[in-house]
């Protein structure tokens, strides 16, 4: 690997092109992509695009080219970014944060891997046991993660079904003491249906074809996922409870075999697991209770959210685990000291696809907080670092994505209050009701439309489909089973039956079993107000975290090594705001560098600073430096910085630079 990048290249940052554009932004990135550099940074954001194949960028040797080094020093890479994030943490006992984003398959799971590799080769030189034991369980948590909250999808073979934030605790010597892990809305429905050529989450393959036959025997499973509902795709077969109605409405299960085997495994009374398949207990007025007979309708739809919530209650039980045993241990704040933390963000980005639902409203309005985090952040940083270097500093514009935030989160009106409202209006209200609710209080929402407010759209359709202007694109979702999902519901009955299981690790999965059908009064909250308030915490931990981004690119659909569909890619970098980004960053100063730095890269253009200058201070001699260019008018000093205006000066620098290598 080499150290320096020669023009051949490309830019190493984007601050440095000729001029703003998407051309000269996508030339730029085809270019890099095209010699094997798939990192490129704006300012201190790294832009990182899928290889789709082996490339001889990480491992030992190339950690400790980064260790300790400044961002700019090295080509543009992770270990740069978590080295930066590393060193802001020890030097400033800041806490700090690395958000990485993008779409499915664009790899920031892999990012945050070789981000947390970097972290765990740079540290614990002492090799203290206990730092050794953490270490260890921050690095193999991730594959036991990726088993239960991973999944063969169309657009990523290893694809994350779950959003994640993982912090970790370091101690005052800069060593790992802990972590912790926050899980962000498991794609639950997925247990019960994949779409075509996709599959269920990787556990249910891994335990038909790793269990030895008499583990598979114990567990009444047989070694062929063809022969089971949640691991084939398409419908019926045996391995899996079927209702049937008589004529009279007598309603039974297809083989009580397989009730015997749910009870076996549960732990619980099968005379109980087949009464909470076929009945629901509801209070009739005071303390009375009566048991209501299913419809088979109702008995499958009630035996599909058991089975989702068993999966997504197991999930969280396995985050719990790994949280337990990666719990800084032992320390004494007061002997210890406080802990830094830095913080990995892998969450799933912006999703638009031929039919969208409630997920994708959930996983785009998450896109649109973290969005305005990066536009509040980016500012704030911008105003404190002209602050600190005393430097006078003016405003710049640019879209603020805040009134969609609004749009979707806003207390009574917003879409997400309307919605709780139309799921606390016991089942009179339907999809079609609520968006005709949605429509009367957004109808002069600049980024709301639907059917009914624009008749003459032919791409939703009447009754059905709203759609936001989301920051990053127009979105279509069809209102079907907003509700429903919404609502979550799950009968009081299985929570019961689960928590008076004979098994104890099952039952302390379902605590809220425990309350009586009389009490249960209190409606529980709604996913999206669970998902909402958890967006809210999130990006409060954020914001108070110094922050670095990776923003991540897919180069093509077909997950092949080696090529990057411009179109493809085009748009990721527009809705990521990529463009912006560096417009931001060189609004007011294009550039901002140590002294140091700056010397580094253009000291060869100078015979005052070549190869080392004597002018008394690496300020002194930028200064000689830009003089000579003709440059100083251009430029404020700051105390540690230099700032440059216009992009044009750099330009010219580089070329200068250019002409000598
Ligand atoms: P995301 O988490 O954004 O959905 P992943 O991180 O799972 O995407 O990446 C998808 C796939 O792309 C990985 O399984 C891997 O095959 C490939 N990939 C991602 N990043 C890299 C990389 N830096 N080098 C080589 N292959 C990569
Ligand atoms: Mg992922």
């Amino acid at each position: 690997m080499e150290d320096e990048e020669g023009p051949q290249c490309g830019k190493p940052d984007f601050v440095l092109l000729d001029q703003v554009t998407m051309e000269d932004f996508m030339e730029n990135l085809k270019l890099r992509f095209e010699k094997g550099r798939i990192y490129t940074y704006i300012g201190e954001v790294l832009v990182s695009v899928n290889p789709y194949q082996q490339l001889p960028l990480y491992g030992p040797e190339a950690i400790a080219r980064y260790q300790g080094r400044e961002l700019y020093e090295r080509p543009p890479h992770l270990y740069a970014v978590a080295n930066a994030a590393y060193r802001a943490m020890k030097r400033r006992s800041r806490d700090t944060c690395i958000v990485i984003s993008g779409e499915s398959g664009a790899g920031k799971t892999e990012a945050s891997k070789h981000i947390m590799q970097y972290i765990a080769a740079v540290t614990n030189p002492s090799q203290r046991a206990e730092v050794e034991r953490v270490k260890d369980v921050l690095l193999k948590s991730t594959c036991v993660l990726e088993a239960f909250g991973n999944a063969r999808t169309n657009r990523n073979h290893n694809s994350s079904r779950f959003g994640k934030y993982m912090d970790i605790n370091f101690d005052f010597k800069g060593d790992p003491v802990g972590g912790h892990i926050h899980s962000y809305l498991l794609e639950k429905s997925r247990v019960l249906k994949q779409h075509v050529g996709e599959r269920n989450f990787h556990a249910f393959y891994q335990v038909l074809r790793g269990c030895e036959d008499s583990e598979l025997r114990e567990l009444h499973l047989e070694r062929n996922p063809a022969l089971y509902n949640f691991t084939r795709q398409g419908a019926g077969l045996s391995g899996n409870i079927e209702f049937v109605e008589t004529e009279e409405g007598h309603l039974s299960v297809a083989e009580d075999r397989l009730v015997g085997h749910v009870a076996e495994l549960t732990a619980t009374p099968q005379e109980l697991v087949l009464r909470c398949l076929l009945a629901r207990t509801v209070a009739s007025g005071g303390r009375e209770v009566i048991q209501k007979g299913h419809t088979a309708a109702e008995a499958s739809y009630a035996r599909d959210a058991c089975a989702k919530a068993v999966y997504q209650r197991l999930f969280e039980w396995v985050v719990n685990r790994i949280n337990s045993v990666m719990e800084a241990r032992g320390r004494d704040p007061r002997r210890d000291g406080k802990d830094t933390v830095i913080g990995v963000l892998d969450i799933y980005g912006f999703e638009v696809f031929p039919v969208n639902s409630f997920e994708q409203f959930c996983i785009n309005y998450c896109n649109e907080k973290l969005q305005q985090l990066f536009i509040q952040l980016i500012l704030k940083q911008e105003q404190e670092e002209y602050e600190r270097e005393g430097i006078t500093w003016q405003t710049v514009e640019y879209f603020n994505n805040a009134t969609i935030v609004d749009l979707v989160e806003r207390p009574h009106r917003g879409i997400l209050a309307v919605l709780d409202e139309a799921c606390s209006t016991a089942g009179t209200i339907t999809d079609r009701v609520f968006l005709q609710t949605l429509d009367t209080h957004h109808r002069h929402h600049p980024h709301y439309t639907s059917r009914q407010l624009c008749p003459t759209d032919k791409t939703m359709e009447f009754g059905r489909d709203f759609r936001i202007k989301h920051y990053a694109g127009d979105v279509t979702y069809s209102v079907q089973g907003f509700i429903d999902k919404n609502r979550d519901a799950l009968f009081q009955d299985f929570k019961r039956l689960l928590y008076n299981s004979m098994d104890p690790t099952l039952r302390a999965m379902w605590p809220d079993g425990q309350q009586d059908i009389t009490e249960v009064t209190k409606r529980p909250l709604t996913a999206g107000t669970l998902f909402k308030n958890s967006m809210v915490a999130l990006v409060g931990n954020l914001a108070s975290k110094e922050p670095f981004y990776v923003r991540c690119i897919k180069p093509n659909e077909d997950k092949v090594a080696a090529r990057l569909d411009e179109g493809h890619c085009r748009h990721q970098v527009a809705y990521l705001g990529l463009l912006e980004n560096v417009r931001v960053r060189r609004a007011g100063f294009a550039s901002r560098q140590p002294y140091p730095r700056f010397l580094l890269r253009y000291k060869m253009t100078c015979e005052y600073t070549w190869p080392n200058h004597l002018l008394g201070s690496d300020r002194a001699a930028v200064s000689a430096l830009l003089e000579q260019h003709g440059l100083q008018g251009d430029v404020a000093f700051g105390h540690s910085k230099l700032f440059i205006r216009s992009p044009r000066t750099l330009v010219t620098l580089e070329q200068s630079r250019a002409r000598l290598i």
